[in-house]
C-alpha cells in the first residue's frame, strides 16, 4: 500500500530545491516506489528525515536524529537487518530502496552538519569579535588608478594580437636611448636642455656628455629585445620615461610611454596601420578613424604622425580638437634598416614597424580630463571617480 501522502511529496520537492544533488529525481523514484515490501517502513523514516534541512536547528539535535535512524539500534539499521527475512524475489527491490535511503540520509546529515557548523562558527565569531570599547575601523576598498585601468586595457588588446610585454631599466646607457636608434650626436633630443643625464657617469667622446641618463623613451627596451632575441619579435614596452620639461596642464618631466615593435619577414606599413587601427577602435570606439601624416624620426623610415578622429565631436570640430576634427596621438613608422643592422638583424631579410604612444594622453582622452597633473597629484577626490 502506498504510504506517500501529498505532504511528504511536497516536503521532498522543497528539500529538492535546497539540496538538488541529494534529493535527485532518481532517488525520488526509489523513495516512492510502493512495490517495495519495506516501503511502509521507509516511508515513516522519510517523513521525519526529508524536512531535516529546515527543522533541525542544532548539531546536538542532528546527532540524536542520526543515532535514532542510522545508529546500532536505529530504525533503518533494523530494516536493513530484517532484509534476511525477505524472500529471494523481494530482497533485491527492498535492498535497493534501503540502500538509497541510507545514502540519502548520510548525505543530508553531512550537509546539514556542515551548515550548522558554519552557522555556529559565524555566530561565535560575531559575538566574540565585537569589543564595544574600540572605535570602529571601516575597511577601505581600493581601486585601480585611471592610468592602470587604461594601461591594463591596452596590454590586454596587444596580448590578444600576439604581443608580449617587455620591460627595461629607467637609468639607461646612451647607446640604448640614442646611438643604436640612429639618433646622431647633433640631434636636439640629446641636448642637455632636454635630457636628464647622470652627472657622475663617464663622459662620451663623441658627444662630450655623460654616457648614462634617465631614458627619454622606452625604445631602449626595443633595442635590448632585438639584441637578445631573434625575429619574429612582437613586443610592447610600457614604462616611465623622463624629459626635461616645465610642468603645465599638458606637460610633465615624467610620463609613461607605450612603445610597440614588430620585426618579421614581410612586415609592411599595412601591418602597422592595421595594428594601430585595431588599437584605436578598441579604445575609442568602432567609429574611430586614423590619419597618418608623413613625419621624421631618426629611427623609422618612413615615419608618420598618427591622428585619430576627435572622440568628442566625431570629426566635426570642437574645442577639444581645436576645431580640427582630428587629435594628434602618436608617432610610428617602419624600423630604419640602420637600427635593425645595429642590433644584428639583417634588413634584407627582415623588416619591422614601431610606434610610441603616451599613456597619459590616452587616459586624458578616454576620460576627457583636461589637466595631466591630475594624474600625478593623487588627490583622492579626483581618483575616487574611477572606483
Ligand atoms: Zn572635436
Amino acid at each position: 500500500m502506498n504510504k506517500i501522502t501529498p505532504e511528504i511529496l511536497k516536503e521532498f520537492e522543497r528539500a529538492q530545491k535546497a539540496y538538488p544533488h541529494i534529493f535527485t529525481e532518481q532517488r525520488k523514484a526509489a523513495f516512492f516506489n510502493s512495490n517495495s515490501p519495506i516501503h511502509a517502513n521507509l516511508c515513516s523514516i522519510y517523513k521525519r528525515v526529508i524536512p531535516y534541512w529546515s527543522t533541525i536547528k542544532t548539531l546536538v539535535e542532528l546527532e540524536q536524529q542520526r543515532v535514532s535512524i542510522l545508529g546500532k539500534k536505529g530504525e533503518l539499521t533494523a530494516i536493513l537487518r530484517g532484509m534476511s527475512e525477505l524472500s529471494d524475489e523481494e530482497r533485491p527491490n527492498a535492498g535497493e530502496g534501503a540502500n538509497i535511503a541510507r545514502e540519502t540520509l548520510q548525505e543530508v546529515i553531512a550537509a546539514r552538519q556542515e551548515e550548522l557548523g558554519r552557522e555556529a562558527l559565524a555566530a561565535k565569531l560575531a559575538t566574540e569579535t565585537i569589543d564595544v570599547t574600540l572605535p570602529g575601523v571601516a575597511p577601505v576598498q581600493g581601486h585601480k588608478h585611471p592610468m592602470s585601468i587604461v594601461l591594463d586595457e591596452v596590454i590586454d588588446i596587444f596580448l590578444g594580437m600576439g604581443f608580449s610585454v617587455a620591460e627595461g631599466p629607467h637609468v639607461e646607457l646612451t647607446r640604448y636611448v640614442f646611438d643604436a636608434l640612429n639618433t646622431l650626436p647633433s640631434h636636439p633630443a640629446r641636448d642637455i636642455q632636454d635630457t636628464f643625464y647622470i652627472k657622475d657617469a663617464p663622459i662620451e667622446e663623441h658627444t662630450g656628455l655623460p654616457s648614462v641618463l634617465l631614458r627619454t623613451q622606452t625604445s631602449s627596451v626595443q633595442i635590448r629585445t632585438m639584441e637578445e632575441q631573434s625575429p619574429p619579435l612582437r613586443i610592447i614596452s610600457p614604462g616611465r620615461v623622463f624629459r626635461r620639461d616645465e610642468v603645465d596642464a599638458t606637460h610633465t618631466p615624467n610620463f609613461t610611454q607605450i612603445e610597440g615593435l614588430v620585426v618579421d619577414k614581410d612586415v609592411t606599413m599595412a601591418d602597422l596601420i592595421g595594428t594601430l587601427n585595431t588599437l584605436m577602435k578598441r579604445i575609442y570606439g568602432e567609429e574611430t578613424k586614423t590619419r597618418f601624416r608623413p613625419h621624421y624620426f631618426p629611427y623609422t623610415e618612413p615615419s608618420a604622425e598618427v591622428d585619430i578622429s576627435c572622440y568628442m565631436c566625431g570629426g566635426k570640430g570642437c574645442s577639444i580638437c581645436k576645431q580640427e576634427g582630428w587629435i594628434e596621438l602618436l608617432g610610428a613608422g617602419m624600423v630604419h634598416p640602420k637600427v635593425l643592422r645595429e642590433c644584428g638583424i639583417d634588413p634584407d631579410i627582415y623588416s619591422g614597424f614601431a610606434f610610441g604612444i603616451g599613456l597619459e594622453r590616452l587616459v586624458l582622452g578616454r576620460y576627457q580630463i583636461d589637466d595631466i597633473r591630475l594624474l600625478f597629484d593623487n588627490d583622492m577626490r579626483f581618483l575616487r571617480q574611477f572606483a
